[in-house]
């Protein structure tokens, strides 16, 4: 718990997130209260890549969620650069990516990718401009005229993390974005989003149930606990970047994903 003190604090006032005391009990038909968090407290630096892991039920897509605007908290503060999370998901300073892309099949990639920056009405040619950016930065440049369905699932998700970027936010929320994937296309997903991260200077938020990945890609761990869902611990990632394949061979690597599973026994 010392540990998570001195973390949480470490981010400072300059936090981009700021997360305290959040609470959240579920209130179902049947009259069912269902505590899904409990005081949870974190700080998340601008630019910082941060990684929300634990296993299935303990709260990681609904501190995600609140974090979202697209659900209140029971309890609890949170603030993003200062402001309410509905102002800044109303400034759209928000890019969502989920585990399933939801690509619209009728619409080809370019489409697809376009279509956030339809609904903010941006002019024509800024529109074809940031499209073709995005396909360039997720590698997808050649399948801009193709159709979801033509497309594998590794590049399915290349375009929903466009489609996500081409509103250029400033945070990137991911609740477990590779967990359909094979374990080939997952770590060149790693890499590029590694790569993506650096050029765009995104504050990320990556939920996920695999320790591996989270060591792979974060700064710090968040390790969440269930029944109900707390913070548990926060591990440091010290492994040098840019990380790359090689760096999954350092024992330091190997220590890292022993550690963060040893925080699991017991809970
Ligand atoms: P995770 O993403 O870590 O799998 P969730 O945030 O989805 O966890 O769920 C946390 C807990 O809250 C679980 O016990 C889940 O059953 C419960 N829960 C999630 N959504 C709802 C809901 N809409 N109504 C009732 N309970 C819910
Ligand atoms: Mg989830």
């Amino acid at each position: 718990m010392a540990e998570l003190a001195k973390q949480t604090a470490s981010a400072g006032t300059n936090a981009e997130i700021l997360i305290e005391h959040i609470g959240m009990t579920y209130h179902t038909d049947g009259g069912e209260d269902v505590p899904a968090l409990s005081d949870v407290n974190l700080s998340v630096a601008k630019g910082e890549f941060i990684s929300l892991l634990g296993p299935s039920g303990c709260g990681k897509t609904t501190l995600l969620r609140i974090i979202a605007d697209l659900l209140q908290p029971t309890s609890g503060k949170i603030q993003v650069a200062g402001e309410t999370p509905h102002e800044v998901r109303m400034q759209k300073k928000y890019g969502i990516v989920f585990q399933s892309p939801v690509l619209y099949d009728w619409r080809t990639v370019r489409r697809n990718i376009r279509l956030p920056l339809e609904i903010m009405k941006l002019p024509k040619q800024e529109q074809e401009a940031r499209v073709n950016h995005m396909l360039e930065l997720v590698g997808l440049t050649e399948f801009g005229d193709h159709y979801p369905f033509e497309l594998s699932g590794g590049m399915q998700q290349r375009v929903g993390i466009a489609r996500a970027l081409a509103i250029n936010p400033e945070i990137l929320l991911m609740d477990e974005p590779f967990s359909a994937l094979d374990e080939f296309t997952k770590e060149k997903l790693h890499e590029d989003l590694l790569r993506i991260w650096r050029k765009t200077n995104k504050t990320i938020v990556f939920v996920t149930h695999n320790i591996a990945e989270s060591v792979f890609l974060s700064d710090r761990v968040c390790v969440l606990s269930p029944h109900p869902g707390r913070l548990s611990a926060i591990v440091d990632i010290t492994l040098p970047r840019p990380r790359t394949a090689e760096v999954r061979s350092l024992p330091e690597f190997s220590q890292l994903v022993a550690k963060i599973r040893a925080s699991f026994e017991g809970v």
